[in-house]
């Protein structure tokens, strides 16, 4: 490490007790796991100096956004460095003309997300960390959110990649264009590859024109399987929404008292969120909706009237995960996908393991999509024997179901022993393989998303 350090004079290195506490800890609950140092980057050549570096003296390397990851992917869990990307946080170009825009890895989304709307654009993926998330993680994790219902997830809006291999070389893959298709999809490899297949310092994103009216309604229902049903039916009727967010009984009892009040007697809602081009016509699809969800058992539908009331709704929506450790001190957050018809079918095989075990299971999330994110509560560390029991179960559901272990979250190293149930043995040993091939002295991120030996 005292020669790694000398190699890096002229960076700004952190190892004091503080700085190394905190690049130690993300939203995961996976724990702690200390850097030696931590090293903030400026630029790709910053970048590439540093991964050099720890290629040279065989020091593992962990990149890191703003640590808000939910499967530990940014935790250096074999110590080593921790490079934050978090000063490489420009703008660097926004082009309405082409609809795209370049950025830094460090970029919060919120902020960008702001900036492409003050030009009447749109940046689609929102997962609901965004007031924190940096895109270089929305990148490594392929981020998902409410509006992928509509218009997909960050992969879909990733043009081109400045990236940093785990050698240390500088190359520019993909384009800046909205189509091509020149060679292999290098893009597509590295979004999602979490942290592990090199570094992204720069950026190129498509962009959308912005909508001109967006509404939203909340649909309570008595019975968390008839709201999953209502999901199916309003996709099934013809209409395309944004988002449509479930949260179950137990997501609602966290956050009662605490944002807007939901009606009485309400066992589940769903936010249905609509956009488009006119006020008629989108007033017009949300009708339809409510009247496709009355039809399967919805209460009367609330429609929210303002941007003031929307953003209501949706920071209630984005008080749910925290809420829920407010019902029971400890919980696991799944983010399990299933085939969109099996949706019902899940939520209530996921309920009865929790009844099975004593256990309380919540569900929420982007149902709209099959994504759903259940959540396995509990009140003392000596249930932790029975949660894992809990989640394994689930995982086997899930597969059973014809779903995946992770729909946005990743698997980092909260899910890397559940990889197997859904990927063959020959499909874990290529991307082992491919990983090797471009990180030969497996120096980045190591120990994530493959099971251990
Ligand atoms: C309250 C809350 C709500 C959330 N909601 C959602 C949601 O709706 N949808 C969703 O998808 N996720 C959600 N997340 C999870 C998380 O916010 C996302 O995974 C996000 O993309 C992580 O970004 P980050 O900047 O915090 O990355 P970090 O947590 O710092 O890192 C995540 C991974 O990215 C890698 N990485 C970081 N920067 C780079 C880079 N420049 N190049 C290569 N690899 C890099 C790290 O090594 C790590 O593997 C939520 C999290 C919280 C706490």
């Amino acid at each position: 490490m005292k020669a790694l350090r000398e190699e890096l004079q002229g960076l700004e290195l952190r190892d004091d007790e503080a700085s190394r506490a905190t690049w130690g800890h993300d939203e995961s609950d996976q724990g702690d796991f200390l850097p030696e140092l931590v090293v903030f980057a400026r630029d790709a050549a910053e970048v590439s100096r540093v991964v050099r570096a720890c290629v040279k003296h065989r020091v593992p390397l962990t990149p890191v956004g703003a640590r808000t990851g939910k499967s530990g992917g940014s935790l250096p869990i074999k110590g080593g460095v921790s490079l934050s990307l978090e000063k490489m946080n420009r703008i660097v170009e926004i082009r309405p003309g082409d609809l795209t825009a370049t950025v830094q890895p460090g970029v919060v989304l919120g902020d960008f997300q702001r900036a492409v709307e003050e030009r009447g654009l749109f940046y689609p993926p929102d997962p609901n960390s965004a007031p924190n998330c940096t895109l270089g993680g929305n990148i490594a994790e392929n981020a998902g959110g409410p509006s992928a219902l509509k218009y997909g997830v960050t992969r879909d809006y990733v043009l081109g990649l400045e990236w940093v291999l785990p050698t240390g070389e500088v190359m520019r893959v993909g384009r800046q264009t909205i189509k091509g298709v020149a060679g292999y999809d290098l893009v597509g490899l590295f979004v999602g590859s979490e942290g592990t297949l090199g570094i992204a310092t720069e950026i190129t994103l498509k962009l959308l024109p912005r909508p001109r009216v967006v509404m939203t309604a909340l649909l309570p229902f008595t019975d968390v399987l008839a709201a999953a049903r209502a999901v199916n039916a309003v996709l099934l009727g013809g209409l395309l929404p944004r988002c449509l967010e479930l949260l179950d009984d137990v997501a609602l009892a966290a956050v009662k008292g605490k944002g807007v009040p939901f009606p009485e007697g309400a066992g589940a809602v769903i936010i249905a969120e609509l956009d488009g081009s006119s006020e008629e016509g989108v007033f017009a699809e949300l009708n339809l909706l409510a009247s496709i969800a009355k039809d399967h058992g919805s209460l009367d539908a609330q429609i929210a009237v303002d941007r003031d009331q929307r953003e209501r709704l949706w920071a209630t929506r984005r008080m749910v995960s925290p809420a829920l450790r407010e019902l029971q001190k400890y919980k696991f957050s799944e983010d399990i996908v299933v085939p969109r018809s099996r949706v019902p079918e899940a939520i209530a095989r996921f309920k009865a393991i929790g009844d099975e075990l004593g256990l309380t299971v919540a569900t929420y999330g982007h149902a709209g999509d099959g994504n759903l994110h259940t959540n396995v509560l509990y009140r003392s560390p000596a249930d932790r024997p029975r949660v894992e029991v809990a989640l394994e179960r689930l995982m086997k559901e899930t597969v059973n179901l014809g779903g995946t272990i992770t729909g946005e979250h990743g698997v980092g190293i909260a899910k890397k022993r559940f990889l197997s149930l859904e990927q063959s043995p020959g499909v874990i040993d290529l991307q082992r393989a491919l990983k090797v091939m471009l990180d030969p002295d497996v120096i980045l991120n190591p120990g994530k998303i493959f099971p251990d030996a």
